[in-house]
């Protein structure tokens, strides 16, 4: 117990009223005064909720405050949302009401039963007017405490952007509710709901361009109560709203990073502030209050239990703190999300914290979910591409002869069954061999209890454990869920939470990854470690893991439309999508691309320099050798051009894999005419278009230039391609056998020859949603047609790429297209490589960057800047020529090797860098 005498308590709050209490109670020799500064019985606001979750903490902590507050407390167990389009009920949202001010006096009338001394009607104006062993700061947001010592507690404080006003209304509403309306000069939303039989809180919300629009700053109290009724007039049905103290405001976001300082301490709202949408900042500072007075009887030294308190209490409050943070940017952009239909509303709303996924929903709230998946189309997914359509007919595609994609490999052990599957620096194996491993991972997963449908990431190399343990898991009825090894910890701890996975693979080079950030909030129990030893808690080797398990497996009762496998969008602009896809697809990309464009015979021996886990390599390494029991060479690590080339010259690949980036790299590398590359028949590209230049200096080492295909993960693989006879440059190609292509202007026309028009894509290989995503899966996924939001024009059946959908920028009042002016640059012979981005000024007006990488021996000055701009005049219409030039000793490129575009848009532009502004 601290060796206390005297305690001075700033502020009559929660926070303030309720740590009285609890000391009282703990040490009742303390000298012990609370000071507030309004007088008895009068405080800011209306009501407040307290989370379900929340009384579950004061219950186990403090019963007996518990079982005062609750019988003067309004109940419900589900929120409603009412939009234009209707209302959304979440059930499991449970929450609890009482008046601020009935919760205040509860807690005065029990502080002053103990003996505590209040004294109301007081503001203290400077801390030397009070004098004891400890000076709490209870006194809220504007906390003088905090604000007499100012450096050393280290707050931070930013205002969320949207304004509210806490207002009070005699009209009692049925449940939690929030409503949301849209006028003719912007949205709100009010939150509102039942706090006693007769009164309701009603707090008004509004975007900042909402609030000037509304002129809400120049109105007094009551003459934005008068406006806020007439745009809630529906729903007040007539009843006033009430004000105190109902100014304007935007909700701050404060954090200190000390919460004592000698003998001052700070809690409650004092220290950090909590958005009300999660209902928590009560809760908080009555919990501050727990924890400080549990470290005052725990320790003999004060220093030691402030010290203590600080150390226990910040961790979990952060951790609140930032869920009300996120929460809170939800509500700065609901009036662009009130077009969504009430479930997808609804579906965003619980889902904005980002830390629950559907299956937890399932489970948190039954009601909404089975509406939401009724209105969806079921809990399954649903493949949209119907067993009839026209591209499976013209292939000869029979879904139903693939309910497995784990058959793509174990076919072989019947036709094939000591050929070799797979070659390369990590170790060869038959397809045999091949199988047995599949069938013990397989094995060893249904050992580790996983339950159908659950989902693996990989976080793996290109190695034999690959395949193996890709076609176990499928083939047992798991979901393995390729990752990019050069993910970030957030965005990996993004992917274990998405996927809600128990266990994940991981390669041992890469296991200091799966530490920390990337595992906070996750459900991850183990990480099997392969291709090395496991250490520490949750590890396993893969040796230990597939220790004892059997060689052969039983396929599971999947059918062709179960999920099988799951990528992610790169992610290059905002949150990844998990693409889902279905047990047929692999097959159907065989049938399609492998059968039509790239016809591999038996003997080829594949080598796909993109990794396993993009989908572009994943069929080349995997389904397309495979499915016609082909070999694959494996190359585990960087594929730097010389390794690329060793790996030629060794294992000799009759079919390269890559992308024009790696082809630039190879053609240019140091001595590349004395490799031999002559095993090489065929050479294959895709993603990113390849230019004239790159095509012969291919051709010129192999005899063959690239073949140049397009094709997007949603897709699983390539649905555009050229052919080894006939090669357009600067096509993406024609349209491969099993898919259908439609080109619509921006006002849903059929384009006329010449005109373009943006990409849709249907065949049966396509993924039938992102996994969580009803948002984006509806921009993307339009009924059975893909939406590439690529830009084409078509000529005798070939396609050459636009740009994107959203790409066309507008120059000096004429529309440009970066990318026809980066192709250019790309051409001038000084040129290594270079990008072309639209560029906003100051002034908000476009124009054209270009970011250049010059060849070797080459200066950076600006007569090679004129040099440029002047080549661009000559060959494009004169207007596109990049108004500025910059310079990069190399080019920032993304996980899947293309150009990070959003990198370079965030370097500063050189000065001196533009002309003709
Ligand atoms: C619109 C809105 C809605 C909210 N809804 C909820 C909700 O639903 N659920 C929830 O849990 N939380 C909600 N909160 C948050 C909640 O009100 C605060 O987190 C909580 O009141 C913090 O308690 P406190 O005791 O730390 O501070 P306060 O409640 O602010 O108390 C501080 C007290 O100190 C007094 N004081 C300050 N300075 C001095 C001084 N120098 N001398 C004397 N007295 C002084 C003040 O008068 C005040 O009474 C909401 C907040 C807002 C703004």
């Amino acid at each position: 117990m601290s060796q206390l005498s005297s305690v001075e308590i700033l502020g009559g709050g929660p926070a303030g009223l309720y740590t009285a209490i609890l000391l009282r109670r703990a040490m009742p020799h303390l000298r012990l005064r609370v000071t507030e500064q309004n007088p008895k019985g009068a405080t800011f606001g209306f009501g407040v909720v307290f989370s379900d979750q929340a009384l579950d903490f004061l219950k186990a902590d403090d019963p007996e405050t518990h079982d005062l507050i609750t019988p003067a407390m309004e109940r419900w167990r589900n929120m409603t949302l009412n939009l234009p389009g209707g209302q959304a009920v979440l059930d499991g949202v449970g929450f609890s009401a009482i008046g601020r001010l009935e919760l205040i006096e509860v807690l005065r009338k029990r502080a002053e039963a103990l003996g505590v001394e209040i004294r109301f009607s007081h503001l203290i104006e400077s801390l030397d007017e009070v004098q004891a062993d400890l000076i709490i700061g209870a006194d809220g947001l504007n906390s003088l405490v905090r604000r007499s010592n100012q450096a050393d507690f280290a707050p931070t404080i930013e205002h969320f952007s949207n304004h509210f006003a806490w207002f009070g209304t005699e009209r009692p509403f049925d449940t939690l509710t929030q409503t949301f309306v849209k006028m003719q000069r912007g949205a709100f939303n009010a939150h509102h709901y039942r706090y006693q039989p007769d009164r309701s809180t009603f707090i008004v919300e509004c975007d900042d361009a909402t609030f000037q629009a509304y002129g809400f700053a120049a109105m007094d109290e009551a003459e934005s109560a008068r406006a806020c009724e007439s745009i809630f007039a529906d729903l007040l049905d007539g009843a006033p709203l009430i004000t105190n103290k109902s100014t304007w405001r935007q909700f701050p976001r404060l954090w200190c990073e000390n919460w004592v300082v000698g003998r001052h301490l700070l809690l409650g709202d004092a220290a950090h502030t909590a958005h009300f949408s999660i209902g928590s900042g009560t809760r908080l500072a009555m919990e501050d209050a727990i924890a400080l007075v549990r470290a005052l009887s725990s320790h003999d030294d004060v220093e030691q239990a402030l010290a203590a308190y600080q150390a226990e209490r910040q961790p979990i409050a952060r951790k609140i703190v930032d869920a009300a943070n996120t929460s809170a940017t939800w509500y700065e952009n609901f009036a662009a999300k009130m077009d969504l239909s009430p479930v997808d509303f609804g579906l965003d709303y619980l889902m904005r914290s980002g830390r629950v996924d559907t299956d937890r929903l399932r489970r948190m709230a039954p009601g909404f979910m089975a509406r939401y998946d009724a209105e969806k189309g079921g809990g399954n997914i649903a493949d949209p591409v119907g067993h009839d359509n026209a591209g499976a007919a013209e292939v000869g595609f029979r879904r139903e002869d693939h309910p497995n994609c784990s058959s793509i490999l174990w076919d072989n052990l019947f036709r094939n069954p000591d050929k070799l599957a797979l070659i390369g620096p990590a170790g060869s194996l038959t397809y045999a061999e091949l199988v047995t491993e599949a069938a013990r991972w397989g094995n060893a997963f249904i050992a580790a209890g996983l339950k159908r449908g659950d989902r693996i990431p990989f976080f793996l190399d290109d190695t034999p454990v690959y395949p193996a343990a890709f076609f176990g898991a499928v083939r047992a009825g798991f979901v393995p869920v390729l990752l990019n090894t050069q993910t970030t910890a957030d965005v990996l701890n993004f992917f274990l939470q998405d996927t809600g996975a128990k266990i994940a693979l991981c390669e041992a080079a890469l296991a200091r990854r799966f530490e920390g950030e990337a595992l906070h909030g996750t459900t991850l129990e183990r990480v099997v470690i392969v291709n090395g030893a496991a250490d520490g808690e949750g590890r396993i080797a893969a040796a230990d893991f597939l220790a004892g398990q059997p060689d052969t497996l039983d396929c599971a009762d999947t059918g062709p439309e179960d999920m099988a496998f799951w990528m992610y969008s790169s992610g290059s602009t905002g949150r990844p999508k998990g693409i889902v896809h279905l047990h047929h697809d692999m097959a159907y990309t065989q049938t399609s691309f492998g059968k039509h464009a790239l016809k591999l015979a038996e003997d080829d021996i594949c080598f796909s320099v993109p990794k396993i886990f993009f989908a572009y390599g994943f069929g080349n390494a995997l389904t397309f050798p495979f499915s016609i029991g082909a070999t694959t060479l494996l190359m585990p690590g960087q594929p730097r051009p010389d390794a690329v080339l060793d790996m030629i010259e060794k294992y000799r690949p009759t079919v390269l894999f890559g992308l024009p980036t790696l082809y630039t790299a190879l053609a240019r590398t140091e001595n590349v005419g004395t490799r031999d590359l002559s095993s090489l028949r065929q050479s294959m590209s895709a993603a990113e278009i390849l230019s004239q230049d790159i095509y012969d200096a291919w051709k010129s080492l192999t005899g063959h230039g690239p073949t140049e295909g397009l094709g997007s993960t949603e897709l699983l693989h390539i649905y555009l391609s050229n052919s080894l006879s006939d090669h357009r440059i600067g096509s993406a190609g024609a349209r491969v056998p099993g898919y259908e292509i439609r080109l619509e202007t921006p006002d849903g026309r059929v384009p006329e020859p010449g005109e373009e028009g943006v990409m849709f894509v249907r065949g049966d290989s396509s993924a039938p949603s992102y996994w969580n995503r009803s948002d984006k899966t509806k921009e993307t996924m339009r009924g059975d047609w893909i939406y590439t939001g690529d830009r084409f024009i078509e000529v005798d059946g070939y396609y050459y790429f636009q740009g994107r959908a959203d790409e066309l920028i507008k120059v000096s009042g004429q529309w440009v297209w970066p990318l026809e002016v980066e192709r250019c640059l790309n051409e001038h012979p000084d040129v290594h490589e270079c990008a072309v981005m639209a560029h906003q000024l100051e002034d908000r007006r476009m124009t054209l960057r270009a970011v250049i990488r010059l060849r070797e021996g080459r200066a950076a000055t600006d007569v090679q800047s004129d040099a440029l701009r002047a080549y661009v005049k000559t060959r494009l219409q004169p207007y596109k020529y990049p108004r500025i030039v910059d310079y990069v000793a190399d080019l920032p490129k993304t996980g899947t090797g293309k150009i990070d575009r959003q990198a370079l848009a965030a370097m500063p532009v050189r000065q001196d860098a533009a002309i003709g502004l």
